[in-house]
């Protein structure tokens, strides 16, 4: 495996050196265009966490 034979993490195609890692700046958008359609569902697991948070906090200060 050669260093220089990097693929195009999008479609497989080599790259291009003006839009490394990309082939294009076709898939360079579709790259970032997942991402921020990943980065909306990062609010899920955090709010669920913060409520596990709050259920310990609650049971720990009940007397009974
Ligand atoms: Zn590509």
């Amino acid at each position: 495996m050669s260093p220089k034979a990097a693929a195009c993490p999008v479609c497989g195609q080599p790259s291009a050196p003006e839009s490394r890692p990309f082939c294009g700046t076709a898939c360079r958008d579709r790259d970032l265009l997942q991402w921020l359609g990943e980065g909306y569902r990062v609010p899920g697991p955090a709010a669920d966490e913060a409520t596990q948070k709050n259920g310990n906090y609650g049971l720990d200060s009940e007397p009974d």
